[in-house]
Formats: C-alpha cells, structure tokens, sequence
C-alpha cells in the first residue's frame, strides 16, 4: 500500500490505546463490561470520553438529550456536517465492543484528519448517542436529534418513565427538555457508524467488513394476562383464571407464528412478572414483556396486529382478561445506496473482503436515517457472540474497520470539495 495525502490511515497505537482505556470503565470480572444507561460507570465512560476529546483540541458540547458530541470545525461558519457515532451504554453485563469500537474509531476518525491538517469544507462529528441499547426507551438519543422522538413516547418507556426523569436529572439534564435536541436537517451530509456485527454471518462467509444495506424495525409491549388469585391447593384445576396458562400458552405460540408465516422476522418474550409471585398461589397477573423485529415496516404492522390478536385469544381461551400497552416503536431503515458504494470502494482499496448484510439489531443509525442519508459497516463478531461477556471482535478486524470508516470519509469529503 503506498500511503500519502489520498491514502491516510488510522493511529494504530491510539485507537488500540484509548479502546483499552474505556474498556476498563465498568469491567466485569469475566471480561465484559457493565455500563447502562446513566449507570455511576456510563457516566464515568462519558467523562472519559469527554476529556479525550477536549485534550485534543475538538470542540464538545452535550445537547438537551445528553448526546455527547465532539466536533473537527472545519472553519467555514455554515458549512455542513458530517455525522460519526456510536453509544457508551451497554446492556447489563455486556461486552466491551458494542458501541464502544464505534465511538473510538468515530473519535479516530476526527484525529486523524486533524493530525493530517487537511483543510475541510464541512465539519465533522463523532457523537456518543444517550440510551441507544433501551436501558429507558432505546436509540433515545439519536431518535431525539432525529426528531422521530414525540413527548408521549417519554410517558410509558420500557425503562420505566421514574427511571429516566431521575437518570436526566442526576446527569444535570432537564427531562422536559429532550425534544429540544431536534437539529436542523438541512445541515447534514450524512451519518456513518461502525459496530460489530453481534452475529455469525460475516465469520461463516471469511469477509472482513459487511456493508449493511437495511435495520430491521422494532416493536416492545407490555401484555398483561389477568386472572384470579385463588389458592393453589383447594380450587379445582377447572375453575381456576391462571394468568401463568395465558402468558405460557402466548409464548408457545407466537414461536409457532413467526416461524411458520414470518420469515426474516423475529420475536422475543424476554422477561414475564408473576403477581403475587408464590408457591400457593394461583397467578393473578402476569406482565410479559414482548418484542419483535421486522426488516420492512409493511411486515412489521403485519405481524404486530398478529401477535396482539393471538394474545387476546390466548387469554379468552384460559378466560383471562387482557391489556396491552405500546411501549415503543423503532422504524426499519433503508441504507443510502451511495454509502454503500463509498464503502465498497473504501474496503477495495485496502485489500478487503465485504459482504453485504441485513442487521437484525437496531443501531442509531436508523434513527438517524430519518434526517439524512445513512451507512453502517460490521466488523467479524467471533461465534456471533454480543450482549454478553463473550462478545469477542479481533483487534485486527477493529482496525481493520475504522481504516475503511476514514478512508470513506476521505472518498466522501473529496468529492465534497475538501
Ligand atoms: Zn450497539
């Protein structure tokens, strides 16, 4: 490879150095890490983040949804941006590359364009987005500044509405003030991510970066199943109202459901809450926590109306009454086709093997598709592993991925005038 002005690389030493030095924040004894949402160690990976990018010359600012955003201006007052990001949040007990690789490698990106001194013609951004994995609501920060965000939607969040009132005041932000994050559209460019890909697919086919072509769509619920507390002993096995039978019977059959009529669709039962909870007593109510995902809205409404149907018959058939309440809805994306190709020519060039993929997980990006043209790339998730300790993503396939992240930028901001 002949390096110069049209071919920059990556600080190896740094992106590996400041990786490491975040993975430290919130570690777990098996190797993981332990950040949600407004947790004592997100907000220490937050502050960490922060005085990087301040003790390296990059403007920061954190807007009214608590995004934290550095910023390479470029000098040119109104100029547009171009967006880079990922989150510091993780699910409870997870790994350390989720999120994480896409910030410091968005963080990389910044310096080493500032290290090389090319003047800009636009600005250019890494943002760490607030509550991406759904601690309170998911993707909230990046679905904030994208303004697909409505104030009902921060009424009932999955995370429970006490949590995220008290979680932005105790990181000195006002609540009422999320939806004031909205930014102005016309100002962007684009937005690019980086992320592991959290499956096997990349591995199984030896390629070394997956160019994302879509997101899926997301959908949570609350369904209550509503019966009788009665005792456990002496009520006959046919005149009982057991939620239990209801929210059983329901998890049961939307497996059926999805796997017989919904192929590239998904569907989750990740938690069930039993009142009173105990031995001897017949369940009165059980709380399932539902969540599917669809790869286009159309089959996403689809399945939806399938799924809160067939709760409703599961309780009618143990006589149980039945409640369902929406606690949030993620849109599926398309990705820009431009990017795409930008990618594909960025990897080309340093001699790597791509593979285009749909992602079953939802990322920023698809919020952020909303207000201006998106891209993601995956790097190898080794057994497919993520949200757990296990997840493992080589170093190499790290550096790998934020090499193609700068080099198309580099391809992007040529053909913008820079
Ligand atoms: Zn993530």
């Amino acid at each position: 490879l002949i390096l110069g002005f049209d071919f920059m690389i990556i600080n190896e030493k740094r992106f590996v150095s400041n990786f490491e030095n975040l993975a430290q924040i919130g570690k777990t004894l098996d190797g993981g890490v332990h950040r949600p949402t407004f947790s004592v160690a997100h907000q220490e990976a937050r502050v960490w983040f922060k005085n990087v990018c301040i003790q390296s010359g990059l403007e920061f600012r954190i807007d009214n949804a608590g995004n934290h955003i550095a910023r390479l201006n470029c000098g040119l007052p109104n100029a547009p941006t171009l967006l880079l990001g990922s989150h510091l949040d993780s699910v409870p007990n997870g790994g350390k590359f989720d999120g994480a690789l896409g910030l410091i490698a968005a963080l990389e990106v910044l310096l080493s364009f500032k290290d090389a001194a090319i003047p800009l013609s636009v600005h250019v951004e890494a943002i760490d987005f607030t509550d991406e994995e759904g601690t309170l609501i998911g993707l909230l920060g990046s679905s904030a500044m994208g303004g697909a965000l409505k104030a009902e939607d921060l009424l009932n969040p999955r995370g429970g509405r006490d949590n995220l009132v008290n979680g932005f005041h105790n990181s000195g932000l006002n609540p009422e003030k999320i939806l004031n994050a909205k930014r102005n559209q016309t100002s962007f460019i684009g937005y690019l991510e980086l992320h592991i890909e959290q499956g096997p697919i990349l591995q199984n086919n030896h390629a070394d970066i997956g160019i994302v072509s879509s997101i899926v769509g997301i959908c949570s619920y609350h369904i209550n199943f509503i019966g009788r507390a009665d005792h456990a002993g002496t009520t006959s096995m046919d005149s009982r109202y057991d939620a239990a039978q209801g929210a059983s019977a329901f998890t049961l059959e939307s497996r059926k459901l999805v796997l017989q009529s919904y192929p590239y669709c998904v569907v989750n039962i990740g938690q069930m809450e039993f009142t009173p909870g105990a031995f001897n007593i017949i369940p009165e109510l059980v709380v399932v926590s539902l969540e599917f995902r669809a790869p286009e809205e159309k089959i996403l409404k689809h399945l939806e109306v399938a799924l809160l149907e067939l709760a409703l018959e599961c309780g009618a058939k143990y006589n149980l009454g039945v409640e369902i309440s929406s606690l949030g809805e993620h849109s599926p994306a398309i990705m820009s086709s431009d990017f795409q190709n930008a990618f594909e020519i960025a990897s080309k060039a340093l001699d790597l093997k791509t593979l285009r993929l749909a992602s079953g997980a939802g990322h920023d990006a698809q919020a952020i598709s909303k207000i201006c043209p998106a891209g993601m790339i995956f790097v190898p998730s080794i057994n497919g592993s993520s949200h757990s300790s296990k997840e493992y993503t080589k170093m190499s396939d790290c550096i790998n991925g934020a090499n193609v992240l700068l080099h198309t930028l580099h391809i992007l901001l040529g053909r913008n005038g820079s």
